[in-house]
């Protein structure tokens, strides 16, 4: 009996930038090197939302696409926080980490009330903080990634960054050399890249910990995994970690 991970994406028509729809295919790609059945479900304004749930990922998204999802979204804001809460593994990257948030007040002055997951806020600001980005995680170790944002994202005391940066690098804020944020299994980062190719721990984090959720522990060879596909695993992971030495 195969085992299925049943994954949402989050919005992928309006958040959805720099390559973000690529942690999507790491996943499904990832999943299935591993044994398990990956199931997608995009989900977009007004869609049915899926009967089981595994796994979210969320992309990032200009101004405009947040607006456009945010009636939407505070449809399923009481599910995404009772999700978190239970420890369901997601990650949300830029504009839906903004919307994790407490609010995103936008350069133009209006304002985005986010769902409160993660206890942080953002304020955008004229000039918009883009580069590449590398940040050091006790969780995850060296993240790499790139950031486009105008919004400035500070914590609230004693949440958990994702990362720190160095002096020279923007991440959250430009000010406090923190990165994103790690609340229970949900990370939210500015990081594009995409993130999950160039950072497969992160990618198995999110995995393991659906799997150990759904089906008691996180076991490959349970879930089916072949040989060949083992391999092809060990050979996409020395391509990810010889492309991080560059
Ligand atoms: N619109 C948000 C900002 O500029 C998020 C951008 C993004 O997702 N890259 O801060």
């Amino acid at each position: 009996m195969s085992q299925v991970i049943d994954i949402v994406s989050l919005y992928p028509k309006d958040m959805n930038i720099y390559g973000d729809s690529g942690n999507v295919l790491t996943i499904q790609r990832r999943l299935a090197l591993y044994g398990y059945e990956p199931r997608v479900h995009a989900y977009n304004q007004g869609d049915a939302w899926p009967e089981h749930v595994d796994m979210i990922l969320g992309g990032g998204g200009q101004d405009t696409g947040q607006k456009k999802i945010i009636d939407d979204f505070f449809k399923r804001a009481d599910l995404l926080r009772s999700l978190a809460a239970g420890g369901t593994p997601m990650l949300m990257i830029c504009g839906l980490y903004q919307l994790f948030g407490e609010y995103f007040e936008t350069v133009d002055g209006s304002r985005l009330d986010g769902i409160g997951v993660i206890g942080a806020y953002t304020v955008g600001q004229e000039v918009r903080m883009i580069g590449n980005l590398t940040e050091h995680s006790a969780d995850f170790g060296d993240i790499i990634g790139y950031e486009n944002h105008s919004g400035q994202t500070f914590l609230r005391e004693g949440v958990q960054p994702l990362g720190t940066v160095d002096a020279d690098s923007t991440g959250n804020n430009g000010e406090d050399h923190t990165e994103g944020a790690r609340v229970n299994n949900v990370i939210g980062t500015y990081m594009h890249g995409s993130l999950l190719p160039k950072n497969p721990a992160i990618a198995d984090f999110l995995i393991r910990t659906a799997a150990e959720r759904r089906y008691g522990s996180f076991d490959p060879a349970a879930a089916g995994q072949t040989e060949a596909q083992r391999a092809e695993l060990d050979r996409i992971n020395t391509i990810a970690s010889n492309a991080r030495r560059v």
